[in-house]
């Protein structure tokens, strides 16, 4: 059974590049077959970071995301895992063992909802919570030791700005947020010792198949809230990930950072 949650489609080492004689770093990243989580894994490659392409069902769109950070010159796999179920995480971080050790976890998975809470199932509550919380919870346990045994690490978190301000329409999706936020704090606080840090970032809208959900007249709506007029690029998000990880941020923990183009809403 547990063959089936979880699957390896291509272990692809690329010799890798020891041009300084520093440690290669390996980074997870959920939900990475598209929208930010891919826009993510291809920036850390960009880096030299070897990179765990995530996906619940994209196969080949994953597939893709791992052959684009091959071309960056790094190492990358595609891992079939489902983030809310905690021996298919426990297989993730096993299956990312073949590039290294993981030192860098982006918990990027999510889904929304949309519509009044009134509406809302148990069943669709649940599985947001699940989604969007109890998969970070999972990841970031299963992350740690191996961390401790890399000697430091960096947890990102990409929550959402409906996790600061609330959100109508979308009360599941906000509270899942506003507790990744917490959760993010208190991490930081646990972890600090261990020089590993946790940060959460949380986007105003990025353009993305999330979006889908929305009609176009909303989508616009959404740019006219947004000051610097134009919604925001997954792009947008993996470049301030990218600093998040890096050396520079060693200092920085604990914070949750909204990239937004200055919606406060
Ligand atoms: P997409 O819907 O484009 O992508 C979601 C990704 O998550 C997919 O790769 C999907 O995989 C994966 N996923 C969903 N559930 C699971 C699961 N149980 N296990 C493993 N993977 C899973 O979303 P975005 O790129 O827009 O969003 C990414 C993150 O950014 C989310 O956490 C979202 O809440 C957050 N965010 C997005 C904003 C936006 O405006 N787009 C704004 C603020 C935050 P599969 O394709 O296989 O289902």
């Amino acid at each position: 059974m547990e063959e089936e949650r979880i699957d390896i489609e291509q272990v692809n080492h690329i010799s890798a590049p020891s041009v300084d004689g520093q440690r290669k770093r390996v980074a997870i990243v959920t939900g990475a077959s598209r929208g930010i989580g891919r826009a993510v894994a291809i920036e850390l490659a960009r880096t030299g970071v070897s990179v765990v392409v995530n996906y619940r069902q994209q196969q080949a769109a994953a597939q893709q995301v791992v052959e684009t950070c091959n071309a960056q010159g790094v190492s990358a796999i595609s891992v079939k895992a489902d983030v809310t179920d905690e021996q298919a995480v426990k297989q993730l971080f096993v299956a990312a063992t073949a590039l290294g050790t993981p030192s860098i976890l982006v918990n990027n998975a999510g889904l929304a909802d949309h519509g009044l809470l009134m509406d809302l199932s148990v069943q669709q509550w649940r599985h947001i919570i699940d989604t969007n919380l109890t998969s970070v919870f999972l990841c970031s346990r299963e992350a740690i030791p191996y961390m401790r045994h890399w000697g430091s690490g960096r947890i990102v978190n990409i929550s959402s700005i409906h996790g600061l301000y609330g959100a109508s329409n979308e009360a599941a999706y906000a509270a899942s947020k506003g507790a990744m936020n917490a959760l993010t704090k208190s991490l930081a606080q646990e972890l600090g010792s261990l020089q590993i840090t946790v940060n959460a970032v949380a986007p105003g809208v990025i353009e993305t198949e999330m979006l889908g959900m929305f009609s176009r007249e909303e989508q616009l709506d959404m740019v006219d809230a947004t000051p610097v007029g134009r919604l925001g690029q997954p792009e947008d998000v993996a470049a301030l990930v990218r600093f998040l990880v890096s050396d520079a941020a060693s200092f920085l923990t604990g914070q949750v950072i909204s990239p937004n183009g200055g919606r406060m809403t």
